[in-house]
């Protein structure tokens, strides 16, 4: 339940994208042929995890396993269940800027297995949002998805002060993000690169994000209260800043001490 709360869900790496990786090669458009996706995954699935391996980690990277970014899996042979693993903080994929997809790969089988892993990674956690980096892929992509199930382990009074409501899957390839107004909350976010802690963020109240769908068509989305605050978490990895680099250093606490009060001199809860 504790894992419901985090923005974000875990899993391994792939590969970098050097100059001399597959990404490099033109390619032309195609439409994506994949089916919609279904809901996770049944309880036992959800529970399994896969260690990535360094033999793993190692393929296709010139640069050495110090870089992170590995096309986990690619042209090997994978069962459905060898799902990359969270990387976590002090990984350098989470601490640098990713770059932009490129048109012309949003058809490829690459880019389109990256995101289908990061919707089954992030379910598999779970969580409620994803950005590439944090599955070792230093690319413009997030996925995001909030549940009535999800939002039915939260208190009462937490959703209503969040503003927090269930939406669908999004998959936002290149977003760009830009605050609505100057309203902003504060609350506890978590990290599920950042696993065990939580800390107060600052965040805009409403924002809009466009960008590219899977299949390349231009989105909008206007959100407002959790979903604008998971949007601005996910867009945040995507330059590579966590929420610890912008969080109230003084409200930092493990999972266990998140019911206790907050320290003297610290900014209430709440929408500013
Ligand atoms: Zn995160």
């Amino acid at each position: 339940m504790e894992r419901i709360h985090r923005l974000l869900p875990p899993a391994g790496k792939c590969p970098i994208l050097a100059g001399n990786s597959p990404f490099y090669t033109p390619i032309s458009i195609t439409r994506c042929q994949s089916k919609p996706f279904t809901k996770p995954a049944s309880k036992s699935a959800i529970e399994l995890r896969f260690i990535t391996n360094n033999r793993d980690r190692n393929l296709s990277s010139s640069t050495g396993p110090a870089r992170a970014g590995w096309f986990l899996g690619l042209g090997e042979k994978k069962t459905i269940m060898d799902l990359p693993e969270i990387v976590k903080a002090g990984d350098p994929v989470l601490h640098e800027p990713a770059r932009e997809v490129r048109p012309e790969e949003i058809g490829s089988d690459q880019v389109q297995k990256i995101i289908d892993d990061m919707v089954k990674v992030m379910r598999r956690a779970p969580g409620v949002g994803l950005a590439a980096p944090q599955i070792g892929i230093p690319l413009k992509i997030i996925v995001l998805e909030d549940t009535e199930e999800y939002i039915g382990y939260a208190p009462k009074e937490d959703i209503k002060a969040q503003d927090r409501r269930a939406f669908d899957l999004l998959v936002i390839i290149n977003p760009n993000l830009q605050k609505k107004s100057n309203k902003s909350a504060l609350f506890f976010e978590g990290c599920l690169s950042v696993d065990g802690y939580r800390a107060m963020v600052e965040r805009f109240l409403n924002v809009e994000v466009t960008g590219l769908d899977r299949y390349g068509q231009a989105i909008k989305v206007s959100a407002s209260g959790w979903q604008a605050r998971i949007l601005q978490h996910e867009c945040d990895h995507l330059t590579g800043t966590l929420y610890v680099d912008k969080m109230i250093k003084r409200t930092f606490r493990t999972v266990e001490n998140l019911q206790l009060p907050l320290a003297n001199g610290c900014p209430k809860l709440g929408i500013r």
